[in-house]
């Protein structure tokens, strides 16, 4: 079990959009962004309920014009999930979201440091009672205005410590950021500190826990596309977060956010932080014993599994019975593939011996039939009452066994005897 951080709570959204809490005893929370114009209103709606319905707990809209705010009086009363507004340059942006009535501000020192401006901010979520998240990220940290700092600033940038000078600028400007916000004796604060180099984040969130108890919003800026910006992002979020900081995540792809929402929640589920919804499936990579066209059987289970399956069943499809059995145990619902075939097992008690054709609607109907058992009381998850043992392959599954058996040898490994 994971041991989380300490942190102080922050509460937003409201009774037509919900409470989330962030930081202290709450769950961490997953958030995305809409990707289009906020003030193409229909569209942007039509964003923010996709990715509450994909599992978003809060979504981000950019309002970076006077029309995008204006959008927003349109936009909340259709939407169901708390909104944030992520705000740059004009201070006078965060005013009228604040108006028109967004549960969060996300402000970058970056980009808004006259501290006028933030007191102003600061005063208008104050009466409100809106958390502001404060953005320290690598990308916009670097000075703008002042041409001299600016230039010095970059010096960092280009010498052999870049890791640290960045760390020590987010760090800087982090604490001169919080000071206007402590003079003004507001902490319902969020800290983020993204950067696009994993270990920088690691060390900056570190560095920043350590600091202070503000519950923090963990993130990879521009992590690029979905096919690597997932490593780059979950290890980094999945180190600090297995280490007890973070109490929301953001994880960030050019691609559609729907998949932010679902790796984000994935990453929740797998280190135990959220009580996973709907089916968790297993699958063996598959090797040269295969006898069935797996990855396709492993990506139509998954699809339909997303669409029938409302509780965190475990469903395990292996490609055969060498190690598929070891490897699905604790599984609710398991397939053990052979020669064009498939045995299905639930809860350890073979219910199936089925052609390659039959294993997609077999399992699916299983599982099916084990949810409305578990949704009756009776079944539980996750109860093996059987051991999940390897089905007798002769006459019955025509899996390859001698094949098998003749690559123990070869290994000298035990031969089991049938
Ligand atoms: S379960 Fe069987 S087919 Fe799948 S990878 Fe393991 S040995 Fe290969």
């Amino acid at each position: 079990m994971i041991l989380r951080r300490k942190t102080r709570q922050v509460v937003l959204g409201d009774d037509a959009h919900g409470f989330v809490r962030i930081g202290g005893d709450a769950p961490v929370s997953v958030q995305s962004m809409t990707a289009g114009y906020t003030h193409d209103i229909d569209a942007c709606v039509a964003e923010i309920h996709k990715l509450a319905a994909a599992g978003a707990d809060v979504v981000r809209v950019a309002v970076p014009e006077k029309k995008d705010t204006a959008a927003l009086k349109e936009i909340l009363p259709q939407v169901s999930v708390p909104i944030v507004a992520d705000v740059h340059f004009h201070f006078q942006r965060a005013l009228e979201a604040i108006e028109a009535g967004v549960h969060k501000i996300r402000l970058n020192p970056g980009n808004i440091s006259d501290r006028a401006q933030v007191k102003d901010v600061i005063q208008a979520c104050k009466a409100r009672k809106l958390p502001i998240r404060i953005g320290v990220n690598e990308g916009s940290i670097i000075e703008r205005k002042d041409k001299q700092k600016r230039l010095k600033e970059l010096g960092g940038v280009f010498s052999d410590n870049k890791h640290g000078h960045f760390l020590a600028i987010m760090i800087t400007k982090l604490e001169e950021y919080l000071d206007v916000f402590r003079e003004e004796d507001f902490h319902d604060i969020v800290i983020s500190a993204k950067s696009i180099d994993p270990l920088l984040v690691i060390d900056a969130y570190k560095a920043i826990s350590e600091r202070f108890d503000y519950p923090l919003h963990l993130g990879v800026t521009h992590a690029g596309p979905k096919e690597t910006g997932t490593i780059r992002s979950v290890v980094p979020l999945g180190h600090l977060l297995a280490s007890g900081i973070g109490d929301t995540v953001r994880i960030s792809y050019a691609n559609d956010p729907v998949y932010e929402v679902q790796d984000g929640l994935e990453l929740m589920y797998i280190l135990g932080l959220r009580v996973r919804k709907g089916a968790e499936l297993i699958a063996c990579p598959s090797c040269g014993r295969i006898q069935v066209d797996l990855f396709k059987l492993v990506q139509d289970v998954r699809k339909q599994l997303e669409k029938e399956i409302t509780l965190p069943i475990k469903v395990a499809v292996m490609g055969c019975v060498v190690n598929g059995p070891g490897e699905a145990e604790g599984a609710d619902v398991a397939i053990f593939a052979g020669d064009r075939k498939g045995i299905i097992y639930v809860q350890g008690e073979r219910v199936a011996n089925v052609p390659e054709a039959d294993i997609l609607p077999t399992l699916l109907a299983e599982c099916r039939k084990f949810q409305d058992r578990v949704a009756r009381g009776e079944a539980k998850l996750g109860e093996k009452k059987v051991d999940i043992l390897p089905p007798d392959p002769i006459g019955e599954i025509g899996s390859g066994w001698e094949k098998i058996q003749r690559e123990k040898k070869g290994m000298g490994l035990p031969v089991v005897k049938v």
